[in-house]
């Protein structure tokens, strides 16, 4: 791993999140350091014609190369075992990096219909905007996806697990299903992470991700990255190089920082979620929770052999419908209430009224999103303390 080598993928993934893709300068130092210069020189004319034609490796002009972001790139494509990376600003720009790469006017999507909202936006008003048209399956029903794709059909998109219903795919059998009729599988990992959920290595083309969430898992800063084989991800590079949603070096420097400690906090992420999990089944107030850890999940045995844990994101209907979760949520004294997740803070929200609040009556009931859900995403407090804050809300129901 000193060398400039691609990062030897026989390193366990704790190994390479602290190590992968260091670069170390002449100055020889130990931590990762931070490269804000938006171009860079050479020594002759004939040095900067072969950097600029690629003929040579090396460093133009930060829209396209970064040291620091390079740095975040490598070590997040070794951590997802894929070729290449390439960062973008946010999680949003890694989704329409990827639609303007492989996409063009007249093709179809299929996606899950439970994705993050901003995702359903993006393809239906302005990817349809250009002629591509997008269909909505339930996410864990592969008969669905197979019946929902045409001969038009380019892409499959799918996040798992689901925000905040804790549904399932099984992404081996989706990307069989994608590659025998032509088209890309791409997964937004952004919920489990690498650490807990590996795409690439069950079939799929291309993950995605909001670095924003748990790769920084601090709260501190939008980005994401898409990760993918040398072929499809020299085709996203050109859509950053020419369209310009490239990650600034601080952020890069910050997310490759974060990723020292993935596998640590999303452990641990999951320790507290499913433990919380286990107890609000049994409270009194709790009509249901949403947990793929739980064993009475309908896709807890696939959940648990796809996923190495089931991650921090908890769905809980409570007795009392809008004014029963309002009452848990505003008993808290602790959780931050907030419509964000992916942070070692743990956040509570009520998505009908919130993350889900312009969706129609019609689309809530489909994603699942009832008067008395809440969502939370817990975070790294001592388990008990946030048992407390919750307990104070519940018990009073
Ligand atoms: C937040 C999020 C995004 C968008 O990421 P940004 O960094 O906010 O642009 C995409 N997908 C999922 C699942 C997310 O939670």
């Amino acid at each position: 791993m000193r060398s400039d080598k691609a990062d030897p993928q026989e390193f366990g993934l704790s190994t390479l999140a602290v190590r992968a893709g260091q670069q170390r300068t002449n100055e020889q130092e130990h931590s990762e350091p931070i490269f804000t210069t938006s171009s860079f020189v050479y020594a002759s004319a004939e040095e900067a014609a072969r950097k600029f034609s690629g003929d040579e490796p090396g460093n133009v002009y930060s829209r396209f190369t970064n040291p620091t972001v390079h740095t975040f790139e490598r070590r997040l494509a070794a951590l997802e075992g894929g070729e290449r990376c390439v960062a973008t600003s946010s999680g949003m720009a890694a989704i329409l990096s990827v639609a303007l790469a492989v996409l063009e006017a007249g093709d179809e999507i299929v996606a899950s219909r439970s994705l993050f909202g901003s995702t359903i936006s993006l393809f239906d008003k302005y990817l349809g905007k250009f002629g591509i048209r997008t269909q909505y399956v339930e996410l864990s029903s592969l008969a669905a996806w197979e019946a929902a794709i045409t001969p038009k059909t380019r892409l499959l998109f799918a996040e798992t697990p689901s925000n905040p219903g804790s549904e399932v795919v099984d992404v081996s059998g989706l990307a069989e299903i994608a590659h025998r009729h032509n088209a890309l599988l791409a997964i937004d990992n952004c919920f489990l992470t690498p650490a807990l959920q590996r795409p690439l290595s069950l079939g799929a083309d291309l993950v995605v991700h909001s670095a924003t969430k748990y790769l920084d898992g601090q709260g501190r800063g939008i980005g994401g990255a898409v990760v993918g084989s040398d072929a499809l991800l020299e085709d996203v590079f050109g859509v950053v190089r020419t369209c310009g949603p490239c990650l600034s070096p601080f952020n890069a420097w910050m997310f490759t920082k974060g990723l020292e400690t993935l596998a640590l906090r999303m452990r641990a992420h999951s320790d507290n979620a499913l433990r919380l999990a286990t107890w609000l089944e049994a409270h009194p107030a709790v009509k249901r929770v949403h947990y793929s850890g739980l064993p009475c999940h309908p896709q807890h045995e696939l959940a648990a052999r796809q996923q190495a844990a089931f991650g921090a994101v908890v769905g809980v209907e409570v007795k009392g419908g809008r004014q029963g979760a309002w009452s848990v949520i505003n008993a808290t004294r602790m959780l931050s209430i907030t419509g964000n997740l992916g942070d070692t803070k743990t956040t509570i929200t009520h998505p009908a009224t919130t993350t889900h609040g312009r969706l129609s009556d019609e689309q809530k009931a489909i994603a699942g999103i009832t008067e008395g859900l809440i969502r939370l995403a817990v975070g790294l407090e001592d388990f008990c303390d946030i048992q407390a804050d919750l307990a104070v809300g519940l018990d009073a129901l």
